[in-house]
């Protein structure tokens, strides 16, 4: 018999398939005494399990494609070269042998002493290592006992055509297994705008999230439907569903076909006014989506996924390659380069965090906040970015600015950075323009003040929210109260928009509102005149944009700001949507 379950729609769109469950529990290693008779046993066993960890490897690094700007294969070489250290190819069977204890407990005592060492080591490269002796442990553990785990672990045979049910998944494990090419995602934890749910929109993958208690429901191998656009997943459908449901993939198949007339278009409302529509990346390689939608400049660029899947961080040279890719593919259209936003739930791996997690990580060390203690990680992007401004239309994107001080320290690096350029006669452009997002409500609420430091602003709504909501964006217990069509989230927005045109100064929105099919007029309504979404989006957005007649709007966007009820809010929109 089928059965529904009820989460969030976090990516639109259609996925039948076989379900592929991701575990991600940590189970308690006990010690247990070997009969000196099973030692050699025990011994084998161990000596199976590393095996089998440098076979899983070598298969997912085989398979990773090259041409990825994520450098997967570096990574697991690093731990393919662990897995063939006497540390623990030999000094764990000395322990099994000696104490006549099981390979799982010979294996965590083991890695306790390897991780002692590396702490106390005083270079912050070497110290790090120690979360690499750790994956490589856990990897081995978990192959004793007879887990399967996570996705580079698995490998894309696992991956290829399946939807996958987790706990959660990182931005990082999302990203590789796009790679491997499953068709969907659901997950019990999450929210419609963590980064693993705009990752999925932006891929185009379909994606449900918050899916409480799904794995009591699903086992591996059922067959299951999501349907992204109704927050729901069907569990084993019968035969008409499945029949229902590959009739909708084919219509929503022809629906995109039929945007596709807008493709050319030029953005303009019907009475006429010019609109800048952009689109949001990623990767470098989402150029192609961009391309296919007839995207021609990119108003955000999500950086900080170059640091993911790999050690150590991007080089200079790293960063540079990539970001000329993406004005190469441009051929001289506009991209808004925003230095890396990592921290809250963008760790670089979920299993690795940098720092000790602290206890209210979106309020903590995260974006320019991180940029500006570890100039280490910060100076290299912004030489790259300075030196890709040679090349094209660059401009320079600061996230999560809350005050001057940040403002005026991050300027100062960039004239250094600039002064260390121009000692060794490497070209730049010292006009690029500077910009900042306004994510945070401060920021907001004071774009006039801040207006002479900065060349434009782009709104953030997805942080936006979470901060004058006071709610996490990536808890699923709180999601109920994520509205961005509270007046609070609205007032803001139209005060900035206010303050921003006043001071002549540009500003788009980049957020996920902005490529929201409800909310484009609303905001064309509160004076919005450029917007940046994902590719999925894109060509709707067009679409809309160029059916709209701005006469009218702004009395009915106004009246929508001077309402609490939810109600009237509602009404209000579907009329400017009518
Ligand atoms: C935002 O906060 O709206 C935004 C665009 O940044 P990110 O989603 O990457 O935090
Ligand atoms: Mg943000």
């Amino acid at each position: 018999m089928s059965l529904t379950l009820h989460g969030i729609g976090a990516s639109k769109g259609i996925a039948i398939g076989k379900v592929h469950v991701l575990n991600h529990e940590d189970v308690e290693i006990t010690e247990y005494c070997v009969p000196k008779q099973h030692l050699d046993d025990e011994v084998t066993r161990f000596r199976n399990a590393l095996a089998i960890a440098q076979e899983q490897l070598r298969r997912v690094r085989d398979k990773t494609p090259k041409n990825k700007s994520v450098d997967i294969a570096a990574f697991i070489e690093v731990h393919l070269m662990m897995l063939d250290d006497s540390m623990l190819t030999i000094a764990p069977i000395e322990l099994i042998r000696t104490h006549q204890c099981n390979a799982e407990w010979a294996l965590k005592t083991q890695c306790s002493s390897i991780v002692q060492v590396f702490e106390q080591m005083d270079d912050p490269y070497l110290s790090a290592r120690k979360n690499d002796i750790e994956q490589v442990v856990a990897r081995v553990q978990r192959i004793l006992r007879g887990f399967i785990q996570s996705p580079a672990e698995m490998g894309e045979e696992y991956f290829n055509h399946a939807i996958v049910l987790a706990e959660d998944l990182s931005p990082a494990d999302t990203v590789l297994m796009q790679h491997y090419g499953i068709l969907g995602f659901a997950t019990e934890y999450g929210g419609a705008t963590s980064h693993t749910a705009i990752l999925a929109r932006s891929l185009g993958i379909p994606a449900i999230v918050g899916l409480r208690r799904a794995r009591s429901y699903i086992r591996p191998d059922d067959i299951i439907i999501i349907d992204g656009s109704q927050h729901v997943v069907i569990v084993e459908p019968n035969e008409p569903i499945l029949n229902y449901y590959r009739q909708r993939q084919r219509d929503e198949k022809r629906q995109r076909a039929a945007l596709g007339k807008f493709r050319t278009a030029p953005v303009v409302t019907r009475d006429g006014t010019p609109i800048t529509l952009q689109v949001n990346i990623e990767f470098p390689e989402d150029m192609d989506a961009v391309k296919r939608v007839g995207g021609e400049g990119i108003g955000l660029y999500r950086t900080e996924f170059l640091f993911m899947n790999r050690d150590p961080p991007p080089t200079e040279e790293e960063h540079l390659d990539a970001y000329l890719q993406v004005l190469r593919a441009l051929k001289g259209g506009p991209v808004t380069i925003r230095t890396l936003d990592l921290g809250a739930d963008k760790q670089i791996d979920s299993k690795r965090p940098e720092k000790p997690v602290a206890s209210n990580p979106a309020l903590g060390l995260r974006a320019i906040r991180l940029c500006l203690k570890e100039p280490k990680l910060f100076k290299p992007q912004l030489r790259a970015i300075l030196r890709a401004s040679a090349h094209g239309q660059v401009r320079l994107l600061i996230p999560m600015v809350s005050g001057l001080q940040e403002l005026v320290q991050v300027r100062k690096m960039v004239a250094e950075v600039q002064t260390e350029l121009n000692q060794k006669a490497i070209p730049f452009n010292p006009q690029m323009p500077f910009g900042i997002m306004v994510e945070v409500p401060a920021m907001a609420i004071c774009v006039d003040l801040f207006a002479p430091y900065v060349d434009f602003f782009s709104i953030g709504t997805n942080d936006l929210i979470q901060y004058t909501l006071a709610l996490d964006r990536i808890d699923n217990t709180v999601n109920y109260l994520y509205d961005p069509l509270h007046p609070a989230v609205l007032r803001l927005i139209k005060i900035s928009i206010e303050a921003a045109n006043h001071a002549n100064k540009s500003i788009s929105m980049c957020g996920e509102m902005a490529s929201d099919s409800r909310y484009i007029r609303l905001l064309l309504g509160l004076g919005l005149r450029s917007f940046s979404v994902h590719p999925e989006a894109f060509l709707e957005a067009k679409k809309i944009i160029n059916n709209t007649d701005l006469t009218g709007l702004a009395p009915l966007a106004t009246q929508v700001v001077k309402t609490c009820s939810p109600g009237e809010i509602s009404r209000l929109v579907e009329t400017i949507n009518a």
